[in-house]
């Protein structure tokens, strides 16, 4: 008997076995601007990140989460995390790229760009690993202001080799660190924490504690050193320790991992909470600083955030493009029916848009000691960047999913974890009011770069009068009282990064897609409460969407 009751059609397939870099329009021309000596072995890893083996990696790693082992058979508490083979292979690739390091190790101009381009690629395929890289990048910057500890571990930070040993520092090959910063009665205000640090001797910078208290967040528990702000109870002052995971006598440092979060997404990442018994530490920076330390170390992680967000939004983008140019419905593609088209066009503008910002401030932070403008983009756009750019990806990784239809919903596919992904990064490194917040600050204490911002934006924005008369607004706005800037910190923010994006795409990108940004989002007052809610009439929507994704 013939028990088939049907056959499969119009089902499409998930986007697979393509090359993330060679099928992305505006990010081989970022890169050719920036970094055109990184672009043969970047193609090679979009092409190894694109294969269907690695969405498959990436699925396996998150949907077999890790598992804390507190204890061993026998009792002893040994606080170790297992991971599935598929978390190693996707880590493993990252790490083996070189990329974790790239931005300290290289010399050559365009380092940053180069590695945010490989950054953005990997985050497209699978983000929980880039928690504990991109805590390792960022603490880079920290050790090498402690010259003992940077020249013990110099080496091992720019590695590229893989080593997910669990054994004191001097026998791996290669490391991993973290942070350590909310606690359980407040996150954002890190004067709330409680965790005291207590010198063994005279204590002081580079100076020996002992620190007693806990971490409520705490992921990658299972790095090699994480970096924790502790309160030291010998100045009475916040600061940051360096926290191994062993003792300099090789014994396990007492860090014990109470438990590790059940999350909605992130779940191939393991973020913990953790108690400090007296744990080992070493004081790092000027006693006094440590908020500021560790903050500077936010600074570089919130840049990974932007692009991870944009990455997300990426993915999600191209999931959604190639299913809609091939999917059926009322007797022609998704993708030639016109309301379906201002809603990928929507997609498309807000991805480059989010890109073209991301590898502006990997070019900030690698220039930001050549001039204020570069400087004035890294401290003034990075929290406005991170705030805007990952709340736009928790909305549109949604409505990219709804171009799937029920498809995008079922959990066994890309867009579900994307979608899952997503509001991680607007949370952690500083949520968005605290981001909307920092962007005040800078505005009212940094007259200096302000004013470098506004003038490289005036430039940028030359023969375009949306763009000049949405600035000159803006700076109306800025020169408000500082007490107002507070309560409209998010309109602030969203409006600059704005501005920002669209003179970055009259600059960078064609006009095609410069002049459709600024028209929907700056100009047209009546678009964009929703994705597709835009006016498409004078759009060239063609253009728009074969740029997006070339397949
Ligand atoms: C998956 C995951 C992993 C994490 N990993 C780590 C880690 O490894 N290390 C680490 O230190 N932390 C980590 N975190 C913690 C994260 O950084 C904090 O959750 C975050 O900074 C917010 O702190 P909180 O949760 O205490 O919220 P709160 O500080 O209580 O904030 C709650 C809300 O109030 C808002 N808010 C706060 N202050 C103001 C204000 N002045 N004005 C207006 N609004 C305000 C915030 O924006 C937020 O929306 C992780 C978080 C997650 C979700």
């Amino acid at each position: 008997m013939d028990w088939r009751t049907h056959d499969i059609f119009n089902q499409i397939p998930e986007h697979s076995n393509y090359n993330l870099l060679a099928s992305d329009v505006a990010l081989t021309e970022a890169l050719d601007r920036t970094a055109a000596w990184s672009s043969e072995q970047l193609t090679a890893f979009g092409g190894r990140l694109g294969r269907e083996e690695t969405f498959a990696l990436a699925d396996a790693a998150n949907r077999n989460p890790p598992i804390l082992n507190a204890f061993d058979a026998r009792g002893h508490r040994i606080d170790s995390v297992e991971f599935h083979p598929a978390w190693h292979a996707v880590l493993g690739m990252y790490r083996e790229e070189g990329l974790v390091s790239l931005p300290f190790r290289e010399q050559r101009p365009g380092r940053w760009p180069a590695w945010a381009a490989g950054f953005y690629m990997h985050a497209q395929i699978e983000y929980g690993t880039l928690c504990p890289a991109t805590m390792t990048q960022a603490s880079i910057p920290l050790l090498q202001k402690e010259p003992a500890l940077w020249e013990a571990l110099r080496e091992k930070l720019f590695s590229d080799r893989y080593d997910p040993s669990d054994v004191p520092i001097a026998k791996k090959s290669s490391i991993w660190l973290g942070m350590g910063m909310t606690e359980k009665q407040g996150g954002s205000d890190v004067r709330a924490n409680t965790t005291v640090a207590v010198p063994v001797g005279k204590g002081g910078r580079g100076g020996e504690y002992r620190l007693r208290g806990h971490k409520w967040f705490f992921s990658a528990p299972m790095c090699d050193a994480h970096l924790v702000v502790a309160r030291a109870v010998d100045t009475d002052s916040y600061a940051c320790f360096y926290v191994p995971r062993f003792r300099p006598d090789d014994s396990k440092n007492a860090v014990l991992v109470q438990r590790l979060k059940d999350k909605i997404g992130n779940r191939s990442n393991s973020s913990g909470e953790v108690e400090f018994q007296d744990a080992y530490g070493l004081l790092m920076g000027e006693e006094g600083r440590g908020i500021a330390t560790i903050i500077e170390m936010a600074t570089y992680t919130r840049l990974n955030c932007v692009l991870g967000s944009a990455a997300l939004l990426r993915q999600a983008l191209v999931q959604a493009l190639s299913y809609a140019r091939q999917r059926r419905a009322f007797g022609k593609k998704l993708i030639e029916h016109g309301l379906m088209r201002a809603v990928l066009v929507d997609l498309a503008l807000e991805s480059e848009a989010a890109l073209a910002l991301g590898m502006r401030l990997a070019e900030a932070f690698e220039q930001q000691d050549a001039d204020d403008r570069h400087l004035a983009w890294k401290r003034i756009m990075t929290p406005a960047a991170k705030f805007w750019v990952c709340k736009r990806s928790v909305e549109l990784t949604g409505e990219a999913m709804e171009v799937l239809g029920g498809n995008g919903y079922v959990d066994q596919g890309i867009v579900a974890r994307l979608f899952k992904e997503a509001p991680v990064n607007s949370i952690w490194e500083g949520s968005g009011n605290v981001m909307c917040l920092d962007v005040v600050r800078a505005l009212s204490r940094e007259a200096r770069l302000v004013e470098a911002l506004i003038s490289d934006l005036t430039e940028m924005s030359d023969g375009c009068s949306i763009l000049t008369g949405e600035l000159s607004h803006l700076v109306k706005l800025i020169r408000l009282n500082p007490e107002m800037l507070e309560s409209s910190a998010r309109i602030l923010s969203q409006q600059l990064v704005l501005i920002a994006q669209g003179c970055l795409l009259h600059r960078y990108s064609t006009p095609e897609i410069s002049d459709a940004f600024i028209r929907t989002r700056l100009d047209d007052r009546r678009s964009g409460r929703v994705a597709g809610a835009i006016d498409v009439t004078n759009v060239n929507v063609d253009a728009v969407l074969s740029r997006a994704l070339a397949m």
